[in-house]
This record gives C-alpha cells, sequence and structure tokens, in this order.
C-alpha cells in the first residue's frame, strides 16, 4: 500500500518564523566577513559533497516522492536524479573554464596593449524557491549553478512534497557549510517571511500568480529575478506526417503529456492536428495509452502518478466535466488517492474549458486544423508565449529546408522547441532552459546558471605611463586635439 500525502503523517518540520532572518543574515555575514566562496576549490568541494550525498541516497529519494505523490522509483530516476547528477558532473569538470576572465576583444588603439576583460563575480545570497512537480531537479539544478558561482543559498522548497522536501533539506543541510547553504521548510508564512528579507537574487520556479508576488516584493527591494514559470504548451502535427510517423508522434505525445501526471510544466498541453489525420492520430494515441503504456488503468497502477492535491484534482477534474469535446480515452477519477485516468478528448475548440489555461494535469484536447495559418492567429491573438512548442513532421527538420516549422517558428516565440520529440531539451546541461513573455524570464542550466547567477565585472588595468595618449580627452579642447 502507497502513503499518500493526504494520509501521511505530517513529516515536514516547518522553520520557525523567528530563525529566518537569522539565517538569512548568517550568509550574508560570512559571505562579506570569510569569503570563502570566492575560492574556486572550495566551490568544488561543496558541489562534490552534495555529489556524493545524493549518489549515497538516491533509493531515499524516489522513495519519497513515491509517498508524497505516487511517482513510481523508475521515472524519478529518469526524468530527476540522472539530469541532475549529469549536471552536476557538467559543472564540477567545467566550473575553471568558467571562472577564467574573458579577454576583450576589439579595444581602442589607446587600450590595445592594456588587460581588459571580464570577470565573473558572485553575487552574494540568492533565494531559489522551487515547486512539487519535478522537486529533486529542478531544484538541484538551480542550487548548484548559484554555488558554482560563488553565492550563498537560501533554499525552500515545495511544501507540497512533505516527505521529499524534508529529507532533500537534511542531506544539503550535511553536504553543504553553513556558511553558504540554509534552507526553509515551509508553507506561505515561511515563503513570505524568506521573501522579506534582502538578497542579491531571486530565483522563483512555479505558477504565473505566485510569481507575480515574487516580482513585485523583489521589486520593493531592486532585487532581480529569475522567473521560472508555466504556460500552454502546444504540439503541432504537420500535414506532412505519414501513417507509420504518426504513430511514433503518438507515442511521443503521450509521454509529453501524461508523464507525472501532466504535471510538467514542458508538458504537451494540447494537440494541433490536420483535420484529415485527426481520426488516424486518435486512434494512435488511443492505442498507445490502452494497450501499449497502461493496459491496466486503475489508481494502483505503480506507472501512473497521482495529482499533488485536491483542490489541483477538482480543477482537473471540473475541467474534465465542462469540456464540450469528447473524452476518447480515460475520464474517470478518484478522488481519495487524487488519481485521475489519462484523458484525451477530441473536437475540442479553442473556447473549450481544456484551453483557458495551463491544464498540468492528465488530460489532452485534440484540436484540428485545415489552415496552418489559421491556428498560428489563434495563438498569436491569446498572446501566447509558451514555455514549449514541439512540432512533428515526416519531412526535413531544419526550418531551412521546411517552410511549415519556419513559418510556426516565426509565429509563435517560445521558451525551447523541439521537432519531433517532447520534453528532451530540459534536459541538456549546458542549453539555456527559461521562458519568455509569460512563461518566464532568465534561463538556466550549466553555463548559463553561472552567468545568471553572477555579475559580469568589466575590468580595465591601465598604465600610468602612457597619459599623453590620452591628452584628447582633458581640457582645453584645442582645434588640434579634436581633429578626429
Ligand atoms: P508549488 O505550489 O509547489 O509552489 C511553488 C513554490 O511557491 C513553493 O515553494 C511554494 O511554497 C511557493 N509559494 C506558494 N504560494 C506562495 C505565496 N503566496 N507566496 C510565496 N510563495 C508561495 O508549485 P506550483 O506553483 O503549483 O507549480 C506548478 C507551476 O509551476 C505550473 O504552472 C508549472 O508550469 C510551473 N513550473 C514551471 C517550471 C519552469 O521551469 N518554467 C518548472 C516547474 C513548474
Amino acid at each position: 500500500k502507497v502513503d499518500s500525502a493526504a494520509t501521511a503523517v505530517p513529516v515536514l518540520q516547518h522553520t520557525a518564523l523567528k530563525d529566518i532572518p537569522v539565517g538569512v543574515k548568517r550568509l550574508h555575514d560570512a559571505f562579506h566577513q570569510k569569503q570563502k566562496s570566492h575560492s574556486v576549490q572550495y566551490r568544488l568541494n561543496q558541489l562534490r559533497n552534495v555529489y556524493f550525498k545524493i549518489k549515497d541516497n538516491i533509493d531515499p529519494i524516489c522513495e519519497a516522492l513515491l509517498k508524497d505523490f505516487h511517482r513510481v522509483p523508475a521515472e524519478t530516476k529518469n526524468l530527476e536524479i540522472s539530469g541532475g547528477l549529469a549536471e552536476l558532473v557538467h559543472t564540477m569538470a567545467s566550473l575553471h573554464k568558467w571562472v577564467k576572465p574573458e579577454p576583450v576583444t576589439d579595444l581602442p588603439l589607446t587600450l590595445k596593449s592594456q588587460p581588459v576583460f571580464i570577470e565573473r563575480i558572485p553575487l552574494g545570497v540568492v533565494l531559489i524557491i522551487s515547486p512539487f512537480n519535478y522537486p529533486f531537479f529542478l531544484s538541484l539544478s538551480a542550487i548548484i549553478g548559484a554555488i558554482a558561482a560563488g553565492n550563498a543559498v537560501v533554499f525552500k522548497p515545495s511544501e507540497l512534497t512533505p516527505h521529499f522536501s524534508q529529507l532533500f533539506t537534511e542531506l544539503l543541510t550535511e553536504a553543504l557549510d553553513e556558511d553558504i547553504f540554509f534552507a526553509i521548510n515551509g508553507g506561505i508564512p515561511e515563503t513570505t517571511a524568506a521573501l522579506d528579507q534582502k538578497y542579491d537574487k531571486i530565483m522563483y520556479t512555479g505558477n504565473n500568480t505566485v510569481g507575480t508576488i515574487i516580482a513585485k516584493k523583489a521589486a520593493e527591494t531592486l532585487t532581480p529575478v529569475i522567473l521560472e514559470l508555466g504556460g500552454k504548451s502546444p504540439a503541432f502535427i504537420l500535414d506532412d506526417v505519414t501513417d507509420k510517423d504518426l504513430q511514433v508522434a503518438a507515442r511521443r505525445i503521450a509521454w509529453g503529456r501524461f508523464t507525472n501526471a501532466g504535471q510538467t510544466c514542458v508538458a504537451v498541453d494540447y494537440v494541433l492536428v490536420p483535420e484529415d489525420k485527426k481520426a488516424k492520430f486518435v486512434n494512435a494515441i488511443v492505442k498507445v495509452l490502452g494497450e501499449e503504456f497502461y493496459p491496466e488503468l486503475n489508481k494502483d497502477n505503480k506507472d501512473l502518478t497521482h495529482v499533488i492535491h485536491d483542490r489541483a484534482f477538482a480543477n482537473i477534474t471540473n475541467i474534465i466535466k465542462t469540456t464540450k469535446g469528447k473524452i476518447v480515452f480515460g475520464g474517470k477519477s478518484d478522488a481519495e488517492s487524487r488519481f485521475i485516468e489519462p484523458t484525451v478528448i477530441d473536437n475540442v475548440d479553442w473556447d473549450d474549458s481544456t484551453m483557458s489555461g495551463e491544464i498540468f494535469g492528465p488530460v489532452l484536447p485534440i484540436l484540428t486544423y485545415t489552415n496552418l495559418s489559421e491556428s498560428l492567429s489563434k495563438l498569436q491573438s491569446r498572446h501566447d508565449t509558451p514555455l514549449a512548442q514541439y512540432i512533428f513532421t515526416s519531412g526535413p527538420t531544419s526550418r531551412t529546408k521546411n517552410p511549415q516549422i519556419d513559418t510556426i517558428l516565426k509565429a509563435v516565440r517560445s521558451g525551447g522547441t523541439i521537432v519531433n520529440d517532447v520534453l528532451m531539451h530540459v534536459a541538456l546541461v549546458n542549453a539555456p532552459f527559461g521562458g519568455i513573455g509569460n512563461s518566464g524570464q532568465g534561463a538556466y542550466h550549466g553555463w548559463f546558471s553561472f552567468r545568471h547567477f553572477t555579475h559580469e565585472r568589466t575590468t580595465m588595468e591601465q598604465k600610468l605611463w602612457n597619459d599623453f595618449l590620452l591628452a584628447p580627452r582633458y581640457p582645453p579642447f584645442t582645434a588640434k586635439k579634436n581633429a578626429v
């Protein structure tokens, strides 16, 4: 029998509100007075400690997430642990290269022989607030970026994964120096108390409503923010997709929608398929779900993650109930375990309940088009800047060779895009991952995390013997000096 968050004994020990300003001050003081993290070796030692702490605790981490929302350990390993560790290794291997000052080129004549470079210096103390849906990967990736960049980290994980958050904060607190790490556990009161402190940067990953709260609060103290938010990411099936490829597209889309019960920020939120391919696509995805992925469709199926809380359960089941489309797969749910069957809805219109916002649950609306440009106009009229978009084609995969891909990419600005696959760009250790417009600002992973968590300080080293070369800048501005 698997625990659910609703029935489990409360395991998350909330941080006392009075301890929050004290903990944050500890990091600020240590950063300024001890200056340990200016040493690259110190940063590497800290990262190495994290690496071994995680390696030794992979099974407990997976167990915690199984308890929190019935997530199968294999999925936690595939989707979170392997990507997190890969990024950690990549960061450790690259840090010496990243910290090297970058020479500035194309210098004016007067500076040609002088050192001019960009130095990437730590920001100070950063606050990282992370969500429940991929709590390991999203937290670890941000934390290692910040530490590699030489910062101290105040970390606030989601209260919605109590088993995980308690364990993970304990592990990191053991692994990291208390001068550079302070974990805060709890809900809104604790997060609010954390936000009442001053930071040098705040990184928030989660929903857009709270993202707005964070941005407003940060603006009061002119604190820069990275916001990793949600969105409604489409998958386009192009009219050149062959019947055989349609099967593959259906399988990939099904995985990209239903993994983690659809609680994935870059999940396929809806599919746009040509009218004359719709029937075949529906058949294909129903077959994938019913025969390949989930032949046993019930709440005890270990391969099916459940929805995180009752409010989300109510929202998603309400969307299913009020849809004007036709349910062609799934549709049933169990409130007690917060299990919702993977649900595919056909004949959906742009004004359907499924299209009003990010679904963030196991529901896939299928829309059709006869004219791609009209669909794109619809998307544009909603000012949609999704976190991701996916395009399936049997033709060339490059926008320079496939005009339909080019048309879509010009029309829809998105955080990331993949041709013929889903989700996988998030796992790239050294490509920027982030949103645009409503789906967020700032991007991270690998080098891009390092850049975001450092300040780029331009540094010039002038000599004092060469003042004669600089004479034209000093008054009086005689005609001779002004002869450019
Ligand atoms: P969540 O409820 O776990 O909240 C995220 C964090 O915000 C938590 O740490 C929580 O304690 C804090 N929080 C909640 N209410 C707050 C408040 N009033 N004031 C201050 N802090 C508060 O997770 P969620 O927001 O439901 O996550 C799902 C959303 O996040 C989806 O929209 C998803 O698309 C998005 N998301 C985006 C990314 C990305 O990388 N862009 C990744 C994951 C999730």
